[in-house]
């Protein structure tokens, strides 16, 4: 909705926080929802476009350190020229819009053309990627103030606007942005000015994002330092004593997972879940979507089913999807969970019985084991002769299940409820890192997951760019599909869950380290 009256368009000037995404406020999320237009910047992350409305144009307004895609004026006027068009634009930047982002000239261009505005702050990376590295900017014992002070102005400027100074003197905590390329000159003019050789120093890369780099030193060393190992920007620097506090305050880059990419093989409507786990223990997370759920190409399969739904004695779900599809027909049809009426309830795996809790039915039947033959085991120790069951699965689905009941006497309707594609290609960002050699490990929650990434890269490269790489099933048939395709299997629980595959890869990094 466009918060004008008029039919000029409304600004919403926000502040993307530095890196992490889930450091945007509240309000500049809900603004990126409302907009027709987001303009975003290299810094801004992109997983914050999520938050876009279906079909938002969205439009990357470049700007990286030096060679800009677009100069600042271009980016100014597409910013008046998509308000002026009646649009509601969210203009997102990195870190707070007024501090080192130019936002003060594009409020001034949007004064100039009477466009409404409001301004979003966001959190600076100067304030969160000391708070990652666990250096508090301010310290009772320490320093009772703190500069934020640009890096970026020549070296060669004569008269140089910045007060040396006065920055030196005292004990003050000095945040330098954009100040990788100038870093002997600031540390040069601080030295001179009276701060000691001796200050700690600290070069923040990429804060608050999974791939943080921390180089310390000091004032003396830490240019020669950041050359010799060829520390790049963006990077905030922070100088003063505040620093020192790192070695027992750090806790981001110390959780157990940092610094390993993980590579998460899903089906696409899966909950991100477990890549939310892995990465609140510090790991850099590719996802990946090997398989897409899809309805099943002929859905009546199963609303005839579930048409003589209450002529069943059992029904048995194997996964979240089957529960989800099942439920999605029987409401198409009008119907609701007590259509089920009499009829068992048999539940594969933890998730499963979660889902078919959230539709108000606990399950009877949860078998510990949860493959297939795990299921039959249990169905063995009851009488299933002669009764009827019904079974909705996916199309690639084992025939196991019906099979064995079937032989022991019962009947089963097994209707694909949904099905498993696989999409094409791997997301730009994971292909890369993967060639790159950033990824460490590898998941596979199901067979069909090691297939689809065989497939979507064809088996030699498969071969090839998993070489390196600790491949991780969940359970025995998945590490078995792994092997088929060649592949050594690493990493392995005993219980064939998410959680019990987390503790596994802590325990198999944690070995490593
Ligand atoms: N408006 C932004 C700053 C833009 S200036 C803000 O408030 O954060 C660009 C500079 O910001 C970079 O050169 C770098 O010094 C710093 N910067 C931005 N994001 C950063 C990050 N995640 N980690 C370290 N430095 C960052």
């Amino acid at each position: 909705m466009n918060p004008t009256r008029d039919n000029k368009g409304y600004v919403y000037l926000i502040g993307a926080g530095p890196g992490d995404p889930g450091l945007i406020t509240v309000k500049g999320r809900d603004c990126i929802g409302r907009a027709d237009v987001i303009l975003y910047d290299y810094l801004a992350n992109d997983a914050l476009l999520q938050h876009a409305r279906p079909g938002a144009e969205l439009i990357y307004a470049g700007k990286v350190g030096g060679s800009h895609n677009r100069e600042q004026w271009q980016i100014t006027e597409l910013l008046v020229e998509k308000a002026l068009a009646g649009n509601v634009v969210a203009r997102l930047k990195g870190g707070d819009p007024f501090v080192f982002g130019r936002g003060g000239e594009e409020c001034e261009a949007l004064v100039a053309a009477a466009i409404s505005f409001e301004i979003i702050p966001g959190i600076t990376a100067g304030i969160a990627a000391p708070a990652y590295a666990g250096i508090p900017l301010t310290h009772r014992d320490f320093t009772t103030s703190v500069a934020f002070v640009t890096g970026h102005e020549s070296p060669g400027k004569e008269a140089s606007a910045i007060d040396w100074q006065s920055l030196s003197l005292g004990s003050g905590t000095v945040v330098f942005y954009m100040g990788m390329k100038n870093l002997s000159q600031i540390a040069a003019n601080l030295m001179a000015n009276g701060r000691s050789p001796e200050t700690p120093v600290a070069l923040i890369r990429w804060g608050t994002r999974p791939d943080q780099q921390v180089l310390t030193g000091t004032l003396a060393d830490i240019a020669e330092t950041a050359h010799k190992v060829g520390f790049k920007p963006p990077a905030i620097t922070v100088v003063g004593e505040v620093v020192r506090l790192r070695e027992r305050l750090r806790w981001f880059d110390s959780r157990p997972l940092f610094g390993r990419g993980i590579l998460v093989t899903r089906a696409a409507d899966q909950v991100g879940e477990f890549s939310k786990m892995l990465a609140e223990l510090g790991a850099q997370v590719f996802e990946c979507s090997t398989i897409s759920i899809v309805p099943p190409e002929s859905p009546e399969e199963l609303a005839v089913a579930l048409d003589g739904l209450a002529r069943y004695d059992w029904l048995i779900f194997t996964s979240f999807n089957a529960v989800k599809y099942f439920f999605a027909q029987l409401h198409a049809k009008g119907l609701d969970t007590r259509a089920i009426g009499a009829c068992r309830v048999c539940a594969v795996g933890p998730k499963t019985a979660a889902a078919l809790e959230a539709h108000g039915l606990r399950a009877d039947l949860v078998p510990a084991d949860y493959k297939a033959e795990g299921v039959v085991e249990e169905f063995r120790k009851i009488p299933v002769a002669g009764k009827r069951i019904l079974f909705p699965r996916a199309d690639k689905a084992r025939d196991l299940i019906p099979k064995v009941l079937a032989e022991m006497g019962a009947e089963v309707v097994a209707p694909v409820a949904y099905r498993n594609v696989s999409p094409d290609r791997l997301p730009e960002e994971a292909l890369q890192a993967l060639e790159e050699g950033r990824i460490h490990c590898v998941t596979f929650t199901s067979s069909s997951t090691v297939e689809h990434l065989a497939a979507m890269l064809g088996e030699n490269r498969f071969l090839q760019l998993l070489d390196q790489v600790a491949v991780a099933a969940i359970g025995p048939v998945t590490a078995r599909s792994c092997r088929e395709l060649g592949l050594e299997v690493a990493i392995e629980p005993k219980e064939y869950t998410l959680t019990a595959l987390t503790e596994e890869l802590l325990r198999y990094f944690h070995d490593k380290a």
